[in-house]
């Protein structure tokens, strides 16, 4: 029999699961991607994660013309609808299934339903497996058969449940002669960004390798200090964490090896190891929660936070789009801002940090900060940003409760005490004295002067007072308490 490949969030050569299936059950394969219009259509013309896929596509199409050994190898890309393509796809191949690895959100169950039915309808298979994750779905329950809602015993489970086979990868390389060359309908190259109507992004700027190649390079880097991320992870001036969030989102990289990895260095007693795999843990958890409760999803996951009553109306648009721009005149808040916007990538404590603002501080619903940050950020997944989203807002499972509140310039003492990463994003503030950077607006005059501040004109003044939004916080969140 033949099959077809269809990469998603999977971009990838080696130990990727359906490819795998398909080299192990099928004579001849087909490799396929599918820039789905029904996603792409909707995004902004620049949009460094179309070009991230696209430069990452380009490395797969070459590592799998190797692989297969034939000039006339390589990937099919096409610019289309994925729930018409694929199943029009494998009716002109001919293979007998397609296969694919687990996506888990909502809107790709619904187009993987009408594309299995579509398929089914010529009397083809459509097989899925779990890839993205190490364990999935309803793979870690309570001993009463539940899905976990608090993440310590989760990761306790976790930890028990995962073994050899969890972490192990699949060797793709073995199989790699089953690959079928091109027909010559699909020969050509994976499309340009002008083709598929996008602008080109600084991607190339940033830092920020594409592909397996890039994905695996910066894994090396991260291995050099590993040991360390316990001590750097929430230093945002500091090359603390991996930066792979972007690789494993579109899957560069396998999430077994890191894991695998990660979980042999901590058995060794590496503390930094054991710290970064429970975040890759959490990682896991929130894909699970968004399995059992898809009502997340523009939700509260505990419902009586549904009845919290936002700032809504001009001032509150203004607010925001003070938050969006890096104009609230809380120093770390604007530099994580500009992080975000200058390269789609905000450290983990300042995406906290931000979220905590947004909702705490200026009262605004948290759905429009995860909204936000679901077209910023590079390595946006639905599960994680919501997961993040609905902690930050205190709505969420195991979230942080309602009554504790980021002080967004007691973080920034603690967490960027030397003020050198607002001076990186923030550079109107560069001169400031450190102890003045943290909170311009409690500088003395002439501080300001001497380092060419103006306070509503070169740097805004603080767009609220911490305080009294506390204040303002807790009475609104009352209604959480009388529901309890
Ligand atoms: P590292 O510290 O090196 O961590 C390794 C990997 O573990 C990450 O790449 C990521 O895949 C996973 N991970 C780490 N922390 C978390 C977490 N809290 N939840 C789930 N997975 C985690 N992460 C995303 O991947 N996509 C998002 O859209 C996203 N949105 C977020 C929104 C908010 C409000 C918050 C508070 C967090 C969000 N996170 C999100 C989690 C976390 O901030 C990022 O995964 C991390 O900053 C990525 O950087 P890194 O790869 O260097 O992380």
């Amino acid at each position: 029999p033949s099959g077809l490949v269809w990469f998603r969030r999977d971009l990838r050569a080696n130990d990727q699961a359906a490819l795998y299936r398909a080299l192990t059950q099928c004579q001849e394969v087909h490799c396929a991607f599918v820039f789905d219009r029904e996603i792409i259509d909707a995004l902004p013309r620049a949009d460094r994660r179309v070009e991230f896929i696209r430069e990452s596509l380009v490395e797969l199409d070459e590592t799998l013309r190797t692989l297969s050994r034939h000039e006339q190898g390589g990937l099919i890309v096409l610019h289309a609808v994925a729930s018409d393509a694929i199943p029009e796809l494998a009716n002109a191949l001919g293979v007998q299934a397609v296969f694919a690895n687990h996506d888990d959100e909502p809107q790709a169950l619904e187009r993987d339903r009408l594309v299995r039915t579509r398929l089914a309808a010529a009397g083809r298979a459509f097989h899925t497996f779990k890839d993205h994750t190490i364990l999935e779905r309803s793979e870690v329950l309570t001993q009463t058969g539940n899905p976990y809602s608090v993440f310590t015993p989760y990761k306790n489970a976790w930890l028990k449940k995962v073994d050899a086979f969890q972490l192990t990868g699949y060797p793709v390389e073995r199989h790699a002669h089953r690959l079928a060359p091109r027909p010559q309908a699909h020969c050509q190259a994976v499309p340009t960004l002008a083709r598929l109507g996008f602008e080109a992004t600084a991607l190339s700027q940033l830092n920020l390798p594409t592909g397996a190649s890039g994905a695996q390079r910066l894994f090396n880097d991260f291995l050099g200090r590993i040991e360390r991320y316990e001590d750097t992870r929430n230093f945002p001036a500091v090359k603390g964490p991996s930066y792979l969030s972007v690789h494993l989102r579109f899957g560069t990289i396998s999430p077994r090896l890191l894991a695998r990895t990660a979980h042999g260095l901590m058995l060794q007693g590496n503390r930094g190891a054991a710290t970064w795999l429970s975040e890759l843990i959490w990682r896991d958890f929130y894909f699970q929660i968004l399995h059992h409760h898809p009502h997340v999803v523009g939700h509260s996951f505990k419902p009586a936070y549904d009845a919290i009553q936002w700032e809504s109306g001009p001032e509150a648009n203004t607010l925001f789009a003070a938050w969006c721009e890096g104009r609230t005149g809380y120093p770390l808040v604007d530099a994580a801002m500009a992080q975000i916007n200058q390269t789609g990538y905000m450290h983990n404590r300042l995406r906290m940090v931000v979220a905590s603002f947004l909702v705490k501080d200026l009262g605004i619903d948290w759905r429009w900060g995860e909204a936000y940050f679901a077209t910023h950020l590079n390595d946006f997944d639905l599960a994680a940003n919501n997961g993040g989203w609905q902690w930050a807002s205190s709505s969420g499972c195991d979230a942080q409760p309602y009554f504790r509140i980021f002080n967004p310039v007691s973080q920034s003492e603690k967490f960027d005490p030397e003020g050198k990463f607002i001076r990186r994003y923030l550079p109107q503030l560069a001169s400031l004295p450190t102890k003045a950077l943290h909170a311009p607006w409690l500088a003395r005059p002439l501080e300001l002067q001497d380092a060419g501040v103006r306070l509503g004109d070169t740097y805004p003044l603080p767009v609220a007072e911490h305080d009294a939004a506390r204040h303002r916080t807790l009475e609104r969140y009352a209604v959480v308490k009388s529901a309890a």
